[in-house]
């Protein structure tokens, strides 16, 4: 028997329109690449994605198309979000601070029809155009007084003028739920790097998950402000869970430091925001070194590499700001479990809800997770046996975009990371079992650094590996054999880099051994070296 009710398919634009009807007067504050402060409603928000939409159509975007953005978090950048998925597209959020022949692949591999992107981008793209041989339209995320005289990019187009141009008459169409509404890139650890591509179903699960008190706790008394960058994991859904409950949204453009961000949460009331660890660094030690407080932020989402137990208490003791340490993965929409205390652990003494709070947290419904031992058997949740650490659930990968092996193991998608889990439910990981290096939160392919130092004539084995660092969490190091009776300087090694990678995925050192650890199949043993010199950059004494 099928039951009656409604078929009303999740969709993007429902949430939308459900901000529009139900919280139109709810502000968007953006500081703009211009330098000025930008405001406006939901209701405004949702007249523009009409009239975007429709200047997407009048560009031939047809569903399904890839329409690429290499922007700030800003109202601009959220207009896209709603108007390319509403209307069948899929928005393709590019990461500027890839390296531009990283960036020139993964356009093409995602074929992006058109490009939109702020001012700030404007010299990479003019570098790159000519190789983004499927793009057919860029378009500068300005107005006509901001647009260049001149510009490498032949028919460079206004947005402001593109979107004057079309009226607001738009009805959203209706989607199959399981359309793709969304591509982002995540960076391999072997090869090129694999898009996840989320669908309307998979976007508006994880929206619902994410607000949940046991989640980030969203309500439309708040105000959020989000510096997990709109280009990395749809800013942690929160550009669709702001809208779904109505939320006052402040978007802070690129002005990232702590100065800059500490002005907007005071100016705007902000109640919640969400980043990085380094950013809160950064925030912190403004904060501390003239001895402000927050007067309205009561709580902050800390993830994408694991929050120091020291920050956490810093931010709560204080301060007086709750840290809701968060795990996620670009192929889990992110989230995949929130650092949020069970009645039951409320009654602990304060050092042992410390602890707990350290890990990374429970899973939300529609989440599981197990551990797993070498020869695939499930492990207990005791909090110390340690395993690889498999995920499934709504919002989870099932395969990447372009290709066609699976990544799953028996219907389980295995993260590549080492964790426990407890009696509580709470997981903590212990280790990666990727070799990549997480700089500030952002990966550094240690593969490609490696195979650029493998390049360099007097070279004959190089590794790459995370070393702990005191602003970074991680840098890379490198760590080097050289061919017989060959002479190379560190110097020389690190300029080697220079034009062949982001200039901030060079390495901080180089170490030089006479022989680097293989493994029983000739691969090189780097937790060995990781053990030996991840200390390395870090003061001595
Ligand atoms: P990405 O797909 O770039 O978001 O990176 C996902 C990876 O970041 C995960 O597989 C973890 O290795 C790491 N990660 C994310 N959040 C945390 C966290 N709270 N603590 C430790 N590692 C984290």
């Amino acid at each position: 028997m099928i039951g009656q009710m409604m078929q009303q398919p999740l969709q993007v634009s429902s949430l939308l329109r459900h901000a529009e009807r139900h919280h139109g007067e709810q502000w968007v504050v953006s500081r703009r690449v211009e330098g000025d402060i930008h405001r406006y409603t939901y209701r405004d928000l949702a007249r523009r994605a009409r009239q975007l939409a429709k200047a997407m159509g009048a560009l031939g975007v047809l569903p399904g198309q890839r329409v690429g953005t290499l922007a700030w978090n800003g109202y601009r950048h959220l207009e896209l979000y709603y108007a390319v998925s509403g209307s069948g597209a899929v928005l393709h959020t590019l990461n500027p601070r890839l390296h531009v022949d990283q960036l020139v692949w993964i356009a093409e591999h995602a074929q992006d029809q058109v490009l939109c992107f702020d001012k700030t981008f404007l010299p990479i793209v003019e570098a790159v155009a000519d190789r983004l041989k499927g793009v057919r339209h860029f378009v500068l995320m300005t107005d006509r007084e901001h647009m260049p005289s001149e510009s490498a990019i032949p028919h460079l187009l206004c947005y402001e003028e593109l979107m004057a141009a079309q009226d607001d008459h738009f009805e959203w169409p209706a989607l199959d739920e399981n359309t793709a509404s969304s591509l982002c890139y995540t960076s391999g650890t072997t090869g090129n790097p694999k898009g996840v591509l989320y669908s309307h179903r998979s976007t508006l699960l994880h929206t619902l998950a994410s607000a949940l008190p046991d989640s980030l706790n969203l309500s439309g008394r708040d105000t959020i402000l989000p510096v997990v960058p709109m280009f990395h994991v749809n800013a942690w859904g929160l550009p669709y869970s702001a809208c779904m409950v109505g939320a006052k949204l402040v978007f802070p453009g690129p002005g990232l430091d702590g100065k800059s961000l500490y002005e907007l949460f005071e100016s705007e009331g902000v109640t919640l925001s969400a980043g990085v660890p380094t950013v809160w660094q950064g925030l912190l030690s403004h904060v501390q070194a003239q001895g402000l407080r927050f007067s309205t932020m009561n709580r902050t989402v800390i993830g994408g590499s694991a929050c120091p137990p020291s920050m956490m208490e810093m931010f709560e003791d204080t301060y007086g700001v709750q840290v809701i340490h968060a795990w996620g993965m670009t192929e889990l929409s992110p989230i995949g479990t929130v650092g949020v205390l069970k009645a039951e652990q409320l009654a602990w003494p304060k050092e042992q809800r410390r602890a707990a709070l350290a890990k990374q947290g429970r899973s939300p419904f529609g989440i599981d997770m197990k551990i797993i031992d070498a020869q695939g058997d499930e492990l207990p949740w005791d909090g110390k046996s340690a395993g690889d650490l498999l995920v499934r659930g709504a919002w989870v990968v099932e395969r990447y975009f372009g290709l066609d092996a699976s990544p799953l193991e028996n219907s389980w998608f295995p993260t590549g990371d080492v964790a426990t889990i407890d009696a509580q439910g709470f997981m903590n990981i212990t280790d990666r079992s990727k070799d990549v290096i997480k700089s500030g939160g952002e990966w550094i392919g240690s593969i490609d650094l490696e195979n650029i130092a493998m390049a360099h004539p007097a070279v004959a084995m190089a590794a790459c590996i995370a070393a702990r660092h005191p602003k970074w969490d991680e840098r890379p190091l490198l760590i080097v054999t050289l061919k017989p009776g060959a002479e190379l300087s560190r110097e020389a090694m690190l300029n080697f880099f220079e034009g062949r990678i982001a200039k901030w995925w060079t390495p901080d050192d180089v170490v030089f051994v006479d022989a680097i650890p293989l493994g029983a199949t000739g691969k090189m043993l780097k937790h060995q070296l990781r053990d030996k010199f991840q200390n390395h950059l870090l003061p001595q004494g």
